[in-house]
């Protein structure tokens, strides 16, 4: 059996035939920069993430670029963050020539470590942004605290989140901004690279609309020098189709973890703790949900599992293998190993598995299967 790590095929499938007439619109329109198609899905996932405002850029990478910027974040000031996220969480502070100053993570939600905060705070300080990293919410109340008691900015890396709920407020819409994804992979993904800022605060979208189309209003006025990161109309037809489907397809993934974790449970590698499963950090509390766009397993000797999964045709990935505070790229921070040790721990035992919403059940029985033959083979 082949069970790839993440296939968007059957996905395609479900909302061709609903899709296919609205893109053809859009063609027929060749109306392809921004319009009605952007502000009606900018109105959509802003209303979707409890905001009041949604700016479509042009990746998820973006959206937090747009967000340092619309704050003036530059040169001079730091930024806090996790150094186990993808490489963009970082580089937007590095990329205005602000410094990203790293606070290690939580082992249990691999998210960053509240506590770990304070003790980077410097005058220096402008800014946290915590990442809800495979689709669960960082615990945010003690960093809005602490962001509040210093006067700084929170900007929510919700990439890998759209939609997840913490204390009963979704992913978004909890900081001064959150970063949205619609890169192919995420929970809501378009069809090439797309992102979004939404933010509940009229100031800074006001600056974001500005800033991602050169700082420029009326036309060949500038006011302040932006970037050219806009929505396609293209995508935003897609995105609205697809946004109706969202919650179907997040409560599919939910499904398929609870599924894994039964199979994983009814196994001896569970009792043996070769494998750990997630954590669903405020299980049963109210308010409070995983989107599970990954469904991450700490496993004893990953890499050699990871090979053999591939001989098995199960696709597996690491996310992330080495964190950033270790990136040769970031080397001038003046890091080193030991530095956060949960992090490079994370990075030597996590592996996602297959979690998208059109996995079967006996894809999954598979997997488990699967990684039971591994260990049984003494490795
Ligand atoms: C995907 C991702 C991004 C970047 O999004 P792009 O749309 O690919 O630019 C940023 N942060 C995290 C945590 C991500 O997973």
């Amino acid at each position: 059996m082949i069970v790839q790590l993440l296939d968007l095929r059957g996905q395609y499938k479900v909302i061709r035939d609903e899709l296919l007439p609205q893109v053809e619109r859009l063609l027929e329109s060749q109306q392809f920069i921004l319009g009605s198609p952007v502000e009606t899905f900018e109105a959509e996932a802003a209303s979707y993430c409890g905001t009041e405002f949604g700016i479509g850029v042009a990746s998820g990478s973006d959206a937090l670029l747009l967000s340092l910027m619309a704050a003036d974040i530059g040169p001079g000031d730091e930024v806090i963050t996790t150094p186990y996220t993808f490489f963009a969480t970082a580089s937007a502070v590095t990329r205005l020539g602000a410094k990203p100053v790293f606070a290690d993570i939580d082992p249990l939600s691999c998210n960053i470590d509240p506590s770990a905060i304070e003790g980077k705070v410097t005058e220096r300080t402008r800014a946290i942004i915590p990442v809800h990293l495979y689709g669960q919410a960082a615990d945010m109340d003690p960093i809005l605290k602490l962001a509040a008691r210093h006067n700084l900015l929170v900007i929510e890396d919700a990439a890998q989140a759209i939609g997840t709920e913490y204390k009963g407020k979704r992913a978004g819409s909890i900081g001064d901004t959150g970063c949205l994804s619609f890169f192919p992979s995420k929970n809501l993904g378009g069809f090439g690279d797309g992102g979004m800022v939404v933010t509940k605060r009229r100031d800074l979208a006001d600056r974001i609309r500005m800033l991602r189309g050169h700082g420029m209003n009326p036309k060949y006025v500038h006011k302040l020098v932006g970037i050219n990161s806009r929505l396609d109309a293209l995508q935003a037809v897609v995105l609205s189709v697809k946004l109706r489907y969202l919650d179907q397809w997040q409560g599919k993934r939910k499904e398929n973890a609870e599924r894994y974790n039964h199979l994983f449970r009814h196994t001896d590698l569970f009792q043996d703790q070769a494998v750990v499963l997630p954590r669903e950090i405020y299980a049963g509390e109210a308010g409070n949900t995983h989107v599970y766009n990954q469904y991450v397993i700490r496993a004893r000797d990953r890499d050699g599992l990871r090979v053999y999964l591939e001989t098995q045709g199960v696709g597996t990935e690491i996310y992330y293998p080495i964190p950033l505070h270790l990136q040769e790229c970031f080397t001038s921070l003046g890091y080193g190993a030991g530095d956060f040790p949960e992090s490079e721990r994370a990075a030597k035992e996590t592996l996602a598995l297959p979690i998208y919403p059109e996995l079967t059940p006996e894809m999954q029985e598979y997997v488990v299967d699967r990684i039971k033959a591994f260990y049984r083979g003494g490795k």
